[in-house]
């Protein structure tokens, strides 16, 4: 079974391009989400985390999100910290999931796995990409945020160049070039890799 990283920036679509690979009868699993979840409930992260960010990090047993994301926000160190705690927990949940799988291949859904060393792992990367300014109104939409706000969030990612490097296959999501021919195209070829 071939595992293939889907990756891109914050409204690039990856969550909507994942969906369409999903009717596809492939199994898709989604890091970022699974990483939230792992955070607040597994009992070796959270006793790592409250040893690294002390029990604060964990008030009435109860994960406090703002508190830690206020620390890893203002400190790159803090945030390297957590994520050595959180990646290498997610990568364990995610071979532990794809060994349940009956596939030819999985993806890996994730907005962080160029430059964080998680595409090492996987056999292979699709990067879905938009233009920044359709980017944002999506998730301005989306989130019901504002423009100040998204930027930040994607002034935090990778920009779409340096994961573009690092991607097998690339689909545009930009309201111009139908998506779903796009997505054909990859899955063929994967499946055609996949038994090879
Ligand atoms: P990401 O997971 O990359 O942050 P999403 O898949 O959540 O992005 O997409 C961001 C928003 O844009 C969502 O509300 C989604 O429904 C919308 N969207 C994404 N791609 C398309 C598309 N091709 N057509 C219409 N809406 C789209």
């Amino acid at each position: 079974m071939l595992k293939i990283g889907i990756t891109g920036g914050i409204g690039s679509g990856k969550s909507t391009v994942g969906r369409m690979f999903q009717v596809l009868d492939v199994p898709v699993f989604e890091a970022d989400a699974e990483g939230k979840r792992i955070l607040a409930d597994d009992p070796d992260v959270r006793a790592a985390v409250t040893a690294a960010f002390g029990a604060d990090a964990y008030p009435q047993g109860r994960l406090d999100r703002h508190h830690l994301a206020g620390i890893i926000f203002a400190d790159p160190v803090a945030r390297e910290k957590l994520n050595a705690i959180v990646h290498p927990a997610v990568r364990t949940a995610f071979g532990r999931w794809a060994a349940d799988q009956e596939a030819p291949y999985v993806l890996m859904a994730s907005a962080l796995l160029v430059g964080s060393g998680g595409a090492r792992a996987l056999d292979g990367l699709v990067l879905v990409t938009a233009p920044e300014t359709l980017r944002l109104q999506r998730v301005m939409a989306r989130d019901d945020a504002d423009e100040h706000a998204v930027r930040a969030r994607m002034a935090a990612q990778l920009q779409e160049e340096e994961m573009r490097a690092a991607a097998d296959h690339v689909i545009v999501n930009d309201d111009r070039r139908p998506v779903i021919p796009q997505v054909l195209e990859v899955h063929q070829a994967l499946l055609q890799r996949a038994t090879r």
